[in-house]
């Protein structure tokens, strides 16, 4: 049950309408799970959220700012303007059997949502459906926007809604993740990242006979991991690095590795505007 002492007929009718959809708001984030799609390839999830906000009354967009997965569903008009944010993309090799604690996958090797992807989804589009069910029985003025912005563990969709204008508009803007307490924090919280990978050429040669011609690209790889290490003691922003890829043989120096890493592009500091963003990133490539 939510909590409603106190919290005004407006509040109090948006609590009783979750509380009334429950069953179906957990069906939702249930459904995501066993999508389990990766990013950018959020085909199912957007499709069934898409049609939950169209059918609930929401003016949906899809395939806002190039991405196909990526939608933006609105209620109202004027001011205030609320932007709620999903996201539901799922992890590489993550898949998990809903209900046990250890380890066990659905599928060996499949992705799946042990980020909780999936209840971050759910919660928004149910709490954006409570919202405008609430601002048409009191007469609240104002616009929701329901962003849905794909692939969101590589960073990559909501860079680009800014770039197109998305939240030019915005007053606030609300951001769910599931995590180990049940709390909110406001202000300028989290960060804006982008992530970038990079990938190493090395030469391939026979390990035993003559490794003396080959150029491992796993050095390249070693030297700017631990460069990157050495270096994020004195950065100002956070960054963080994935190695990706394995050898292909273990007789051979092999001739490419990648690596992925997440940087921190922005100093935020305020007074901060979605519209200076822009300025200090205008020539972002289109997808
Ligand atoms: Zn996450």
């Amino acid at each position: 049950m939510t909590q409603t002492q106190d919290a005004g007929p407006e509040k109090s009718f948006a609590f009783d309408f979750l509380d009334r959809n429950a069953a179906e708001i957990a069906l939702l984030g249930d459904s995501i799970f066993y999508f389990g799609e990766l990013g950018m390839q959020e085909f199912e999830t957007a499709k069934l959220m898409t049609e939950l906000l169209e059918e609930g009354g929401f003016t949906v967009e899809r395939g806002i700012a190039g991405f196909p997965t990526a939608f933006r569903a609105t209620f109202g008009s004027g001011s205030p303007v609320i932007a709620i944010h999903t996201e539901y993309d799922a992890n590489p090799d993550n898949s998990q059997k809903a209900g046990v604690t250890g380890p066990e996958a659905i599928v060996e090797g499949a992705p799946g949502h042990c980020e909780g992807h999936n209840v971050n989804a759910a919660v928004m589009v149910a709490g954006a459906l409570a919202a405008k069910e609430a601002m048409q029985k009191f007469g609240l003025k104002g616009a929701l926007k329901v962003f849905g912005a794909p692939a969101e563990e590589q960073l990559v969709s909501r860079p680009y809604f800014v770039r197109d204008g998305y939240f030019d508009d915005v007053d606030v803007s609300l951001t769910p993740h599931i995590g180990a307490q049940f709390n909110v924090g406001y202000g300028l919280i989290q960060s804006a990242l982008i992530s970038a990978y990079f990938t190493f050429h090395g030469e391939t040669a026979h390990a035993a006979s003559a490794p003396w011609k080959g150029r491992d690209a796993l050095d390249a790889v070693i030297l700017m991991d631990v460069g990157m290490a050495e270096h994020r003691e004195h950065m100002m922003y956070r960054a963080s690095a994935s190695l990706r890829k394995a050898a292909t043989s273990q007789m051979s120096s092999p001739s490419a590795r990648r690596c992925g890493g997440i940087f921190v592009a922005l100093p935020l500091r305020p007074p901060w505007r979605f519209s200076s963003v822009r300025r200090k990133w205008p020539k972002a490539p289109r997808l």
